[in-house]
């Protein structure tokens, strides 16, 4: 009886422990999630946990996010810093690791840094831009420029920019006129 009931309890505690082991045994982490191949970021972005749609992990990982590698360099852990000083691209995975140091990755995704402009050209005396659809930022800026002479000679005299089509600023066109008619005075004077 005593032999029956013995055999019982180390069978039970066979069970047990067999149960116990599976249960907590660490399970290697998996992404279950397919990043796009391409994106696009505006600058001064951040890339976060959800920035490519909403990344499913399993096996309960220990740590988890964003790698960034520049074309040439290695794999460094993404820090959350604003993109801007990708403006060459770079490729970014998601991570997910256990404590035992076993790591899953996702597919690679080439991001570049761009606005996306909308619209026509907007513009002040000095510059002329495109309003970015996503941030308001100002995307393709540039300072007004003329037409070379003899192209129109028209848009020449009344200083109309090439790019936006505006006119550049009055104070811009009085120095100009000034120093037309201080280059004339030397010339007067001196010659
Ligand atoms: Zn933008
Ligand atoms: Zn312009």
């Amino acid at each position: 009886m005593k032999k029956k009931i013995l055999a019982i309890v180390m069978t039970a505690c066979i069970f047990v422990t067999a149960f116990v082991s599976t249960a907590f045994a660490a399970v290697n982490p998996e992404i279950d999630t397919e990043i796009p191949v391409k994106a696009r970021f505006c600058p001064g972005a951040v890339i976060a946990d959800d920035s490519l749609g909403e990344i499913v992990l399993i096996g309960n990982p220990s740590s988890y996010g964003w790698e960034i590698k520049i074309v040439g360099g290695d794999w460094i852990p993404y820090d959350g810093e604003p993109l801007d000083q990708y403006d060459d691209g770079a490729l970014i995975r998601y991570f997910a690791a256990n404590e035992a140091g076993v790591y899953a990755y996702s597919n690679e995704c080439v991001i570049s840094i761009a606005h996306n402009p909308i619209g026509s050209y907007k513009y002040d005396g000095m510059y002329h831009w495109r309003e970015c659809s996503e941030c308001n930022g100002q995307a393709n800026k540039g300072a007004h420029t003329t037409l070379d002479e003899g192209m129109d000679d028209a848009a020449v005299k009344e200083n109309i920019c090439e790019v936006c089509g505006q006119q550049r600023t009055a104070q811009y066109t009085g120095l100009k006129a000034f120093f037309a008619w201080l280059m004339n005075l030397i010339t007067t004077l001196f010659m």
